[in-house]
């Protein structure tokens, strides 16, 4: 029989009834043995993910020493999915009632976001009849903050050996202090990951509320085709530039042991999804683009100097004044006398913009420089574009029919993908515009 993990996103879990028919899914694969899940999602637009409110018990905290306010919120929403599961014997109240206290003791924003992952997966084992083993116990961060994965792999391996079926809370593990530490937002996608691979799992299914990854944001066009097959490159490309049905860093713990992921749609079961394979498994589609994604917020920094690809070490200057503030690049176009640097313009207020231009002047005393802020970035990402001429072309002369501003371009060199920078109010049009000419 083969082994599939199964991670279930907050969308999945967001009240009892969603949880009643997770519970049906596992139940209907006697290969689905460990499960991963998220906390409770949004039961609908516009309310707030349990993580959230736990950030806000946090928040609290700090501003009067106690959580009782926000925690009743908490209180409320996982009392409610126990009583719509029909869990009568189950003693919610006094686990509610301990990690109360906990969060107020811990005074850690970590630790008190864990909590929804905690609490549900508490409640799936109870409702499963499984084992719940606590991620604090088998997944472990080294000193500097990383997954560490000689020291987890092991003890997930242990942990769940003897298990017939387990659930396991995603999101977070332990740090070298012995203190709870969480990955970044969506980071159960992560824990699912690691869990496969190292009970080298036949399969790795992330369910969610869409039937499989899709051409693009379905926010933004309406309806979008949906993606069969896609290879671990073409998702790192697709997850990493925004499209965030899978956290970006996911695909690492599963690509090192060429286990496939399938996306899988909670309110759909039977749809096919979309499969995601090794490069090595992986079949080209007759498609030229596989995927468009992107996100909005960049600053792109432009500077000019003649002669520039002569000055040797020019690059390095500027890049060591980058290192010193602890600043990441995206992308680093250049040409014979320019230079850009795109920067997530989560780095800068004001006046830290303004500083760095003036440490760059120092550093390199460029011709020119400028800032652009407000840029989005857009991916259009496919294996079959490196091999069709006029791909390109295509792209731009869409770009131009729907009178967008292109300020920056880039294309990786694996030629899977192409970069385009334009303002963030065009984000919507340009990815329509990509849409329209490649999948319509
Ligand atoms: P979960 O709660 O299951 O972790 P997420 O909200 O993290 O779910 O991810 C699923 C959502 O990702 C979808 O509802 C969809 O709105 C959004 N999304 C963005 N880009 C894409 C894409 N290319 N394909 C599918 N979904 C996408
Ligand atoms: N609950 C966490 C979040 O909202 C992690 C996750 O859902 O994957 O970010
Ligand atoms: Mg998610």
């Amino acid at each position: 029989m083969s082994l599939t993990v199964c991670k279930f996103g907050g969308s999945s879990l967001a009240d009892g009834n969603n949880i009643q028919r997770v519970a049906d899914i596992v139940e209907n694969d006697p290969g689905r043995r460990f499960v991963v899940v998220s906390a409770p999602g949004k039961r609908y637009s516009g309310d707030i993910k349990v993580t959230d409110l736990l950030y806000e018990c946090y928040k609290e905290c700090g501003q009067k020493g106690n959580c009782s306010e926000s925690f009743a919120k908490i209180r409320k929403r996982f009392r409610s999915i126990v009583e719509e599961l029909g869990m009568e014997t189950f003693d919610i109240g006094s686990i509610l009632d301990e990690t109360e206290k906990q969060i107020e003791k811990n005074k850690s924003a970590d630790f008190a976001a864990s909590r929804g992952e905690y609490l549900n997966a508490r409640i799936v084992a109870a409702k499963l009849g499984r084992t719940f083993v606590d991620a604090k116990d088998i997944i472990f961060f080294d000193a500097n903050g990383q997954f560490d994965e000689k020291k987890s792999y092991p003890l997930i391996a242990e942990a769940l050996a003897d298990c017939q079926g387990a659930v396991i809370p995603g999101f977070y593990g332990t740090d070298i202090n012995g203190k709870i530490k969480t990955f970044s937002r969506g980071g159960s996608d992560i824990s699912g990951s690691i869990i496969a691979r190292a009970v080298n799992a036949d399969l790795y299914e992330n369910w969610t509320d869409v039937s499989g990854f899709l051409a693009c944001d379905p926010r933004i066009v309406n309806n979008p085709q949906k993606i069969e097959t896609i290879s671990f490159k073409e998702l790192r490309e697709l997850s990493y530039m925004g499209a965030n049905v899978l956290h970006a860093d996911s695909i690492f713990p599963v690509r090192k042991g060429d286990i496939p992921i399938k996306i899988k749609n909670t309110f759909r079961p039977e749809d096919a999804g979309t499969l995601i394979l090794p490069s090595k498994k992986y079949v080209k589609s007759g498609n030229i683009v596989t995927g468009i994604a992107g996100k909005k917020d960049f600053t792109v920094i432009y500077l000019e100097k003649s002669m520039m690809n002569s000055e040797i070490g020019f690059a390095r200057k500027v890049l060591s004044v980058l290192e010193k503030d602890g600043i990441c690049f995206e992308h680093m176009p250049s040409g014979i006398d320019t230079l850009s640097l795109v920067i997530e313009s989560r780095y800068f207020s004001e006046s830290t913009l303004e500083e760095l231009i003036e440490q760059l002047k120092e550093a390199v005393k460029p011709d020119y420089i400028h800032a652009l802020e407000n840029i989005a970035l857009v991916a259009t990402v496919g294996h079959g574009m490196a091999s069709n001429i006029g791909t390109s072309a295509r792209l731009f002369n869409a770009l131009s029919e729907a009178n967008i501003n292109i300020r920056m371009i880039d294309q990786g060199s694996s030629e899977i993908n192409i970069i385009v920078g334009i303002d963030n109010a065009d984000y919507e049009r340009c990815v329509r515009a990509i849409y329209r000419e490649f999948f319509e």
